[in-house]
């Protein structure tokens, strides 16, 4: 059985690096019918807030990255890891060191001074007697000799020599557990299959794998994630711009666009750019993931999000529009059901957050009609076209999109002039700028009573500009 895991640590935003690493966690378990755990590393109580695990729940929802087991906390399991410390102690695979903070670095500075490694030199490893008025951490017996195999799925095999690692902390003098320990006692619990994370653990990797192996099992496989550059080249962070999940959602992105741009930054397929959420769980493999680090690019994720607003259904965009709405102050009892706003504007909008400001006149009265567009539009020579079209179109009892398209060609047509002549002046008029979508639909969107009010608005602007002209 394949079993994954996020393990995010709630001490900062929910990070587009860490959301890749869900995803290609998610995915993987997907992909071969496993199981994915979310599992929240909140050891280090001063930074780990209740607000930033909201942020990871709300953002995997958002997404769609769905848990099968979870989310588990480390802050309510420390009797657990308690009860392996106290049992290894028990064993001797790990031990009391009761040496003070002075003593500590007064070692370091002297393995500093010789040139050699700094690491603990174990001088509490056979210590039996405690030491008064000392609190002692507890050390991880690690092997002494050998050397630790890490056949890493991405970054290949990857040795490290045991003397290159010491006797690890995994308690600390008030007994509580630190967190290399915490994370091995949670895979060896939850049974994980393959522990895929970012590269900046793949140091801790070693260690973790004695003490799995401390236990008795063998430990999961591993695969380490390279990481996400900034257009400068170094890590990906707030400087280079949004690197919250949420800012995204909020900027009007939609979760399969994020999920799409996020599978592509380390892994590929041919060449192939979109992907829908089912292909990613057909196709990904994580031993297809780049060694190499890979830099974010907001215009492709741009890009990308305009191709998943095309390609998804009305029903479903027009859902994910509402709130976008209703941040903009519009009602959709005001106005057109947001599925079909959706519809008419699928093609232009880059983003939620644009397809719903693009869309105010059809809820919402403007105030002044772009003056460029009207010099350019609203002129007497056009007047009695759109007088007729005004005419015919008040006329209509059914409100549709072929009947209205049918009424301004008859009146262009009567006039003997092309559509678009016809069409440029109305749109103006009616939504009070130069672009919108294909006429009939614009008109559509906006209702008749709407559209008439705003086109008699125009007639007037027209007839004082003939006769201040005359
Ligand atoms: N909690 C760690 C982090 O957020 C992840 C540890 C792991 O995946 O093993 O970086």
């Amino acid at each position: 059985m394949i079993r994954t895991r996020f393990a995010p640590s709630p001490t900062g935003v929910l990070h587009l690096g860490s959301v890749r690493t869900a995803l290609y966690c998610w995915l993987y378990a997907r992909h071969h019918n496993g199981q994915f755990v979310l599992r929240i590393e909140d050891t280090d109580k001063e930074r780990s807030t209740r607000e930033n695990v909201d942020a990871i729940l709300e953002g995997m929802t958002w997404l769609g990255l769905d848990w099968d087991e979870g989310p588990s906390y480390q802050s309510d399991r420390e009797d657990r890891y308690r009860e392996v410390i106290d049992q290894w102690l028990a064993e001797g695979k790990a031990y009391h060191c009761y040496c003070t903070k002075a003593e500590l670095d007064e070692l370091r500075e002297k393995q500093m001074a010789a040139g050699g490694h700094v690491r603990y030199d174990g001088r509490c490893r056979d210590r039996t007697e405690p030491r008064p008025g000392v609190d002692p951490v507890v050390r991880f017996r690690n092997p002494v000799d050998g050397e630790v195999v890490v056949e890493d799925l991405v970054r290949g095999q990857v040795v490290f020599q045991n003397e290159q690692l010491d006797d690890l902390v995994i308690a600390r003098p008030d007994g509580s557990p630190t967190y290399n320990f915490s994370v091995i006692v949670d895979d060896y619990d939850m049974k994980i299959s393959h522990v895929i994370r970012g590269d900046d653990h793949l140091n801790n990797t070693p260690r973790q794998m004695n003490m799995l192996r401390a236990l008795g099992v063998e430990p999961p496989v591993y695969a380490h994630l390279p990481m996400i550059l900034g257009p400068d080249g170094s890590k990906l962070s707030k400087r280079h711009g949004a690197v919250d999940i949420r800012e995204y959602q909020e900027q009007g992105y939609l979760p399969e666009a994020m999920l799409n741009y996020l599978v592509r930054l380390g892994w590929s397929h041919g060449d192939q750019e979109i992907f829908s959420r089912d292909e990613m769980i057909e196709l990904f493999d994580v031993k297809d993931v780049n060694q190499s680090a890979s830099s974010f690019n907001p215009e492709k994720l741009l890009w990308l999000n305009q191709q998943h607003i095309l390609a998804t259904s009305a029903p479903e965009l027009g859902r994910q529009l509402q709130p976008f709405l209703a941040r903009a102050g519009l009602d959709p009892a005001d106005g057109p059901d947001p599925e079909h706003v959706a519809t008419g504007f699928h093609e232009r909008a880059e983003t939620l957050l644009h397809m719903a400001a693009s869309a105010r006149y059809c809820y919402e009265d403007f105030d002044v009609i772009d003056e460029k567009s009207a010099k350019k539009h609203l002129r007497p020579v056009i007047l009695e076209p759109f007088r007729v079209a005004r005419n015919r179109l008040a006329e209509l009892e059914h409100w549709g999109q072929t009947a209205i398209h049918e009424v301004i060609e008859s009146a262009a047509a009567d006039f003997d002039i092309n559509l678009g002549k016809l069409g440029q002046p109305i749109r103006v008029a009616v939504t009070g700028g130069p672009v919108s979508p294909p006429i009939d639909v614009t008109l559509w969107l906006v209702g008749q009573e709407r559209t008439l009010r705003r086109m008699d608005h125009a007639i007037g602007l027209i007839e004082a500009r003939a006769s201040a002209s005359s």
